[in-house]
């Protein structure tokens, strides 16, 4: 296919069902810090008119994310413009403007009326807030504590039936809290789930689009204040009125720091670059220092939207992409050795070690065993990730030979138009293993969601209406497990801890909540943005569960 085909492609299957409004809109950030996450990827689908209210040099978590390149750049801002002009070459037309954060450009910048105010709540958040309600502009303002109350999303909607000063001073009483440092490495996922939020929401707002879940609590109720993020469940969603505030500040406990210390660098592989892909992007660097990513297809026109890719890679092999992408992440002036060891082509600069293999690793593939054991006596990974999609389930041949070999690993998946996902957590060789439950589940055999019929045809088509605002929390929630589950046994978090000793390994997660068909919340999940656990208590008679298990389980007894 060439380059104008894809382009066609991109508006006319993509563009419309990611929302074409994203193309009128416009958006104000207050502090790329905590909004760049949100900005680029809006950019990336459409959001082409952009006011980013900030002055700080490229540094932290920005660079982190973003990548070393960043600091080439004098500001934030000409960093993320140039992000965003990469990632979507097929938009034009960008107005991508970053002013100083003073109170008076935001004040100037809200009587031009934008859509959205993405804040981070600072020390000036009341009187942000002030202004943003004053012009009757929709806010989102995140604050990240540092006491253990999760993130704290305050949604001011025109129209919402929480009076405007108890939101001033909600936003007053938050500000004083001291704020988590999310430039710090233990903080990482805390901040990238953080500004996921505020993505989330900012997204729904600009694409008007119908939430009951969102909408009955925030509006309706004037449950302002969305809290994410509990000591013992890490994506434990409430709303609360700015009356509440109290009872949750009166329970804040010391927070869980990882003890990044006690990874001693974990080799990682990932195997399916799709939404993986973004946990890639994330976790080079952060939790190992050797990954190696292996997939057998390329970038297609729906993956910019939603994967780490750019519209420049389309076309590619994703193994070979998302090698350049990593490299340049990493390390853009180092000099980049390579050598190639079986499948594996490895890009080498001082203590990282980068590989990509092409395999297709499918039982119905000849050799794809094989292939398998080559491809892990070279990596001799202490942790994998599994995720090469569930129209066909590719996943058995792959998992079960790390069950052997006792590597601990995880497979994500989503559900159709990534209104849910899942991820599988196997400790190594304790627990049940991924064959003892998908499949077998509650979750895998319920109704479906709500699709639009453009959703549907695209899903059924072959990919899925999602974009960054659904496949990030997956990626999120999945970085979490992964340093989670590659930490010493003793040192894991207690929420992580409890589940696996209760052998409940599969984790769903939420982007919106809603009813099935049949009056109950659809996979279980009765909050947006939240997540729930299933496991051996939840097998289903009937789907095969009651097999003794490839692992050699017997998890269901005939009573
Ligand atoms: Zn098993």
């Amino acid at each position: 296919m060439s380059d104008g085909l894809w382009r066609e492609t991109y508006f006319d299957r993509v563009r419309p069902v990611v929302g074409e409004t994203l193309a009128r809109a416009r958006a104000v950030f207050w502090d790329l810090g905590h909004g760049y996450l949100a900005a680029e990827a809006l950019a990336r689908t459409g959001l082409r008119r952009q006011l980013w209210l900030d002055d700080a040099r490229p540094e932290g978590a920005f660079v982190r994310s973003l990548g070393r390149w960043a600091t080439g750049h004098g500001r934030r801002g000409e960093a993320l413009a140039a992000a965003c002009r990469e990632h979507n070459t097929f938009e034009s037309e960008w107005e991508l403007v970053t002013r100083p954060d003073s109170l008076e450009e935001l004040h100037r910048a809200l009587d031009e009326r934008p859509d959205v105010l993405v804040a981070r709540g600072d020390e000036r958040a009341r009187d942000v807030a002030a202004a943003a309600i004053a012009a009757g502009t929709p806010l989102v303002m995140t604050f990240v504590p540092a006491p253990a109350l999760g993130a704290l999303h305050i949604v001011w909607i025109p129209g919402t039936a929480c009076p405007a000063d108890r939101v001033l001073e909600a936003c007053g009483r938050l500000a004083e809290l001291p704020s988590l440092d999310l430039d710090q490495p233990a903080a990482h996922i805390d901040g990238l789930e953080a500004r996921s939020g505020a993505l989330a929401l900012a997204s729904w707002i600009l694409l008007g689009a119908s939430r009951p879940d969102l909408e009955r609590p925030l509006v309706a109720e004037g449950r302002v204040i969305l809290a994410r993020g509990r000591p013992d469940w890490p994506w434990a969603v409430r709303f609360l009125a700015p009356a509440e505030l109290d009872g949750l500040l009166a329970r804040a406990r010391p927070r869980y720091n990882a003890p990044l210390a006690l990874l001693r660098d974990p080799r990682l592989l990932v195997i399916g670059l799709g939404t993986a892909s973004l946990f890639c992007a994330e976790a080079a660097g952060l939790l190992a220092r050797q990954l190696i990513v292996v997939d057998a297809k390329a970038v297609s026109p729906y993956n910019p939207v939603r994967q780490v890719y750019s519209t420049r890679d389309i076309g590619d092999p994703k193994a070979n992409a998302l090698a350049r992408i990593l490299t340049q992440r990493l390390d853009p002036a180092a000099d980049w050795q390579t050598s190639n060891e079986g499948p594996v082509s490895w890009r080498t600069s001082g203590s990282f070690r980068l590989g990509a293999a092409q395999l297709h690793l499918t039982a119905a593939d000849p050799g794809a065993e094989e292939q398998l054991i080559e491809l892990l006596d070279v990596a001799r990974p202490t942790l994998a990730i599994v995720g090469m999609g569930r129209t066909h389930d590719d996943n058995f041949m792959v998992t079960a030979e790390l069950r052997r070999r006792g590597i601990r690993h995880i497979t994500p998946s989503a559900f159709p138009g990534v209104t849910h996902y899942k991820h599988i957590v196997t400790d190594g060789a304790s627990g049940p293993c991924y064959d003892c439950l998908q499949g077998h589940l509650v979750v895998d055999a319920g109704p479906g969601p709500t699709l639009t019929e453009a959703q549907r045809e695209l899903f059924y088509g072959g990919t899925q209406p999602a974009t960054l605002a659904e496949t990030y929390p997956s990626a999120h929630s999945l970085l979490r497990l992964a340093q989670d589950l590659a930490m010493p046994r003793g040192a894991r978090p207690a929420y992580l801890a409890a589940e696996l000793a209760a052998e409940r390994a599969c984790f769903v997660g939420s982007n919106r909540a809603e009813r099935a068909v049949d009056g109950q919340w659809l996979y279980g999940v009765d909050q947006p943005f939240s997540m729930v656990a299933f496991g051996l208590e939840d097998l289903v008679v009937g789907t095969g569960a009651e097999r003794p298990c490839s692992c050699g389980r017997v998890n269901l007894r005939e009573k």
